[in-house]
């Protein structure tokens, strides 16, 4: 790999980290995990056409590649410390290096996440990320946890980004800028899922969308969710733009959205909204978990709109 295109990407990424022993110019980084923490690690790939629409800017696709990724951390309510970054790409150009590199250090300056490595290659545009983040040993948000009464809440609002995609062939897409801008720039809800470790007792982020991953926190816990379409918590831009019908479809199964799932005891939900709204996202109660397997959708009258199921898929008819 040429060197100059690395360092383009270490200047815009100038995180300094105590615990990084050696960083980005080695042949491996060197990090020092603080005693008595635990490591939270995922790693997402994020390719051309299929995870970001072909015409997206370099730094929209920096700053997704890095949040999707801290998505996963926030739903194991860990704390961001490192990343490692995997570029693929059909040519050299330094533009887009810059651009990528300066969307990415946009979000993880803020967290103090260091970008202690990576790797960089020719081929159809792909990028992944690798984060670390930590926890208190024992306390990571699992999605095994769900109990049968458990109120379901969700942070934020849902559709917004599924909307977005839809409106990009527009000939003026301005209207529609608050939902392009939550599918090119999802908002990970890292604070929220620190504030839910000790509370929630399961957790998820929706990636797939909420019928989808709601179904992976049953799944792993063993318990069925019933959800009320009414309760789902839409923005005003959702609303406006789109039929009540779209703008429940988004919701239930759009995906891209980046918020925060999660089951909590019900004489918990309340301090639980409280604090959220705190942290700026806030949480809404949109069901319960039940005994049995599944997401069941259930409309205002009462009308079962998507039967219990235990793996939902939204690309099946
Ligand atoms: P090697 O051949 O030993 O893998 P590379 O030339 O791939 O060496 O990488 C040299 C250094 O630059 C390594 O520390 C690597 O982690 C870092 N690096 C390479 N590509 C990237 C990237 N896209 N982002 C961050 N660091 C990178
Ligand atoms: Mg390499």
């Amino acid at each position: 790999m040429e060197f100059d295109l690395i360092d383009r990407i270490r200047r815009h990424t100038s995180v300094h980290r105590d615990d990084v022993v050696t960083g980005i110019g080695d042949d491996a980084a060197v990090v020092a995990v603080p005693a008595g923490r635990e490591l939270a690690i995922a790693v997402d790939t994020l390719v051309e056409g299929v995870h970001f629409p072909v015409g997206t800017s370099a730094s929209d696709i920096g700053w997704k590649a890095l949040a999707v990724n801290l998505s996963d951390l926030a739903a194991m309510g860990a704390t961001p410390a490192w990343a490692l970054l995997a570029l693929t790409t059909p040519d050299g150009d330094e533009a887009f290096f810059d651009g990528l590199a300066q969307g990415f250090a946009e979000l993880a300056t803020p967290y103090r996440l260091a970008l202690i490595g990576g790797d960089t290659t020719r081929g159809p545009l792909t990028v992944t990320v690798a984060v670390h983040g930590f926890t208190a040993p024992g306390e990571a948000l699992l999605r095994s946890g769900a109990r049968v009464g458990d109120v379901v809440m969700v942070t934020g609002t849902l559709g917004d980004a599924a909307a977005g995609l839809r409106c990009l062939d527009e000939a003026d897409t301005a209207p529609y800028a608050a939902m392009i801008e939550r599918l090119n720039r999802p908002v990970p809800r890292v604070a929220a899922g620190q504030a839910l470790r000790g509370v929630a007792t399961a957790c998820i982020d929706v990636s797939d969308g909420l019928v989808a991953d709601l179904g992976h926190i049953c799944t792993a816990s063993n318990v069925g969710a019933s959800i009320d379409a009414a309760l789902l918590p839409r923005s005003s831009a959702l609303l406006t733009h789109f039929a009540e019908a779209d703008a429940q479809d988004f919701a239930l199964s759009g995906g891209d959205d980046y918020e925060l799932c999660f089951t909590v005891p019900a004489d918990k939900a309340a301090e639980v909204g409280a604090v959220l709204s705190r942290l700026g996202c806030g949480a809404t109660r949109i069901g319960r978990i039940v005994e049995g397997a599944g997401v069941r959708v259930v409309d205002a009258a009462g009308e079962t709109l998507m039967p219990a199921r235990s793996g939902w898929n939204h690309f099946a008819a």
